[in-house]
């Protein structure tokens, strides 16, 4: 997928009428009020400013609410901020993230006639039963629907799943997954339920009602969710939700996450358990003790091949006794990797 620059505004949904168990739509885009005009243009910017290559392309991306649920006046004040970047060759795309039932065909004209390029839907689950538990106030059938009118006015489609919820089970999320690859999303996003403060979740939860995800639970349902999506060529654009200057470490003071597998790196630590199975699927598949390795990559995959702290290299060194020496070359194809044995066990002991 082509690098691309994203300028996020965030929009709270301020007055939802939704009541969804896990939301507190204010902390989760970091944001108490109303965006202004003003700051839109302030922060487009900013980031204009700070982009390091001009010649990438730019998408202004508005993030954090139900966008077609605020006031149209609104929207429209917004998106015309965003279209004047587009019309004048500034940005390339604008994406908006929004409900499966806020979706109807007015909304599309609408969106199309100040260029937006791509639509988001929270989806959530495809699970009836665990959408109603969390009161999320629309169905599946509704998740149908608005992808199809999506994708037929000509839109990039975007889902955006969860995993984790009250009653979900990692074999329902699997299920969503397959569920929303029929729908033909071209991105997905994948966040693990975190009990945030002053949701009805914390209270479940506080109760004994609600038991979070345990951090590795998470990333192994997110490590199959991600070879799945990527089988189905499905780009996941974001695992685990952004960091902000409250979700941060539930051990920190100043955090609006109360429980749940909240990680920095959420996303580096499902990458690097994928390569962490793959290194030693290939180590096992030579048939012989092996000592000490060098494992070839591209640059690119290094963070993830390493692992968080250098994770994966030292549980080679402790699970297998290998000792992995990891070399960066520019000519390996991202996502590929080879092997070479340095030392075999024998070796080791004839030393
Ligand atoms: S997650 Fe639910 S409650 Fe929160 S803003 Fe979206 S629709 Fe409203």
């Amino acid at each position: 997928m082509k690098k691309q620059y994203i300028i996020p505004i965030f929009v709270p949904h301020l007055g939802c009428p939704n009541n969804c168990t896990f939301c507190n739509q204010k902390t989760i885009s970091g944001q108490q009020k109303q965006i202004t005009e003003k700051e839109v243009v302030d922060t487009i910017e900013y980031y204009l400013k700070n982009f390091k290559e001009k010649e990438i392309e730019k998408e202004i991306a508005f993030f954090g609410g139900s966008f077609t649920g605020i006031e149209k006046n609104i929207q429209k004040s917004l998106l015309k901020i965003a279209y004047s970047y587009k019309k004048a060759g500034i940005i390339q795309g604008i994406r908006i993230s929004t409900r499966p039932d806020y979706i109807d065909k007015d909304n599309l004209k609408m969106l199309k006639h100040y260029g937006v390029t791509t639509i988001e839907l929270g989806v959530q689950s495809t699970n009836n039963y665990i959408l109603e538990k969390c009161k999320r106030g629309h169905n599946f059938e509704d998740v149908k629907n608005a992808s199809k009118l999506i994708r037929r006015y000509g839109f990039i489609l975007g889902h955006q799943m969860m995993v984790g919820l009250p009653e979900s089970t990692r074999k329902d999320e699997l299920k969503t997954a397959k569920d929303l690859a029929k729908l033909k999303p071209k991105i997905v996003r994948i966040y693990p339920v975190l009990v945030i403060k002053g949701t009805e979740l914390e209270e479940e939860f506080k109760r004994g009602d609600y038991e979070p995800l345990k951090l590795t639970q998470a990333i192994e349902t997110c490590k199959d969710l991600l070879l799945f999506f990527e089988r189905q060529k499905i780009n996941v654009i974001r695992i685990g939700l952004q960091n902000t200057d409250v979700i941060i470490n539930p051990e920190k003071e100043k955090s609006e996450v109360v429980a749940g597998p909240y990680h920095e790196c959420f996303r580096q630590l499902v990458e690097s358990a994928i390569w962490y199975e793959r290194i030693v699927e290939k180590i096992k598949s030579f048939n012989v003790r092996v000592k000490e390795i060098e494992i070839k990559i591209n640059p690119k995959d290094a963070n993830y091949v390493i692992g968080y702290k250098r994770e994966n290299i030292e549980n080679l060194k402790k699970m297998y006794n290998v000792i992995a020496k990891i070399v960066q070359d520019t000519k390996m194809r991202k996502g590929k990797f080879k092997i070479a044995i340095l030392k075999k066990y024998t070796d080791f002991l004839d030393e």
